[in-house]
């Protein structure tokens, strides 16, 4: 589905987020990111639906060189979400409803997908009840919450969070988790970041370890932790 072949980011001041990284990421897989702070995964993250281009070296989409053309970055995103960290930069409409509403709004969807869409988003998430709120009056727990329900309702392929349940109580960090498991499934990718080792033992059958700026091991799950 996305191919990135050895991929280096530096960020205009210098930083080199990056380093050859490549990596092929497949249909129906779950796949832990793990790596200390700085590590290169939020920048991996980012190249993932194109809001990053590469310093150096090439993403492939569909097998296809990617080009960063209009048509193709709306293809792209329309093909992959991405959570951010931080909630307050995708939420950014009068209410959480709308909020959710958007992205859908934007395929060409029949209404009724769309509401529908947007209602089983809410419902997986848990924030129905607060729809009608403005985002900034949400706690930190309830905006994540809503941020993963505007994704969740594009119905994405390539289903990317960076750290879903950072800032989450442990009643929600369960919730989104058992989320993520329930409404996996063969056609959809889910790849995510998390300090939880014992989470992405338990969860992912693809171990992504960064380090660096550069891959440090990839691989099934049972291989990287020798699981039995
Ligand atoms: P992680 O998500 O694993 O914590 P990041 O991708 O956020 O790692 O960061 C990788 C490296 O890039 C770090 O050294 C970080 O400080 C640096 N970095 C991240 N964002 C920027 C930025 N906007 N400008 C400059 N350096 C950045
Ligand atoms: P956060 O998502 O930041 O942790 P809160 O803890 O305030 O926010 O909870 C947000 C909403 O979720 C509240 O309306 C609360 O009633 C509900 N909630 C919190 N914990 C539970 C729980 N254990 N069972 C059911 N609902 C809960």
């Amino acid at each position: 589905m996305i191919e990135l072949k050895e991929v280096s980011y530096h960020y205009t001041d210098g930083t080199k987020a990056l380093h050859e990284v490549s990596l092929t990421i497949t249909a129906g897989r779950k796949i832990a990111v793990l790596g200390n702070n700085g590590a290169g995964k939020s920048t991996l993250f980012l190249h993932l639906n194109g809001l990053l281009r590469p310093t150096e070296g090439q993403l492939l989409f569909n097998g296809s060189p990617f080009t960063y053309k209009r048509k193709q970055l709306q293809e792209l995103r329309r093909q992959v979400g991405l959570v951010f960290q931080n909630p307050d930069t995708q939420l950014f409409s009068p209410t959480v409803r709308e909020d959710v509403l958007y992205g859908p709004s934007n395929l060409e969807w029949e209404q009724e997908r769309i509401e529908q869409a947007a209602k089983q988003a809410m419902e997986q998430t848990g924030v129905l009840e607060f729809q009608h709120k403005p985002p900034h009056f949400l706690s930190i727990g309830q905006k994540k919450r809503a941020a993963i329900a505007s994704v969740l309702a594009m119905q994405p392929k390539l289903l990317v969070l960076d750290e879903p349940t950072a800032g989450l109580d442990p009643y929600y960090a369960r919730k989104i988790l058992h989320l993520l498991t329930d409404w996996h499934h063969e056609e959809t990718t889910i790849m995510l970041s998390t300090h939880d080792v014992d989470f992405a033992y338990e969860w992912a059958d693809e171990i992504l370890v960064m380090k660096q700026g550069s891959i440090q091991a990839f691989g099934r799950t049972v291989d990287i932790f020798n699981k039995p």
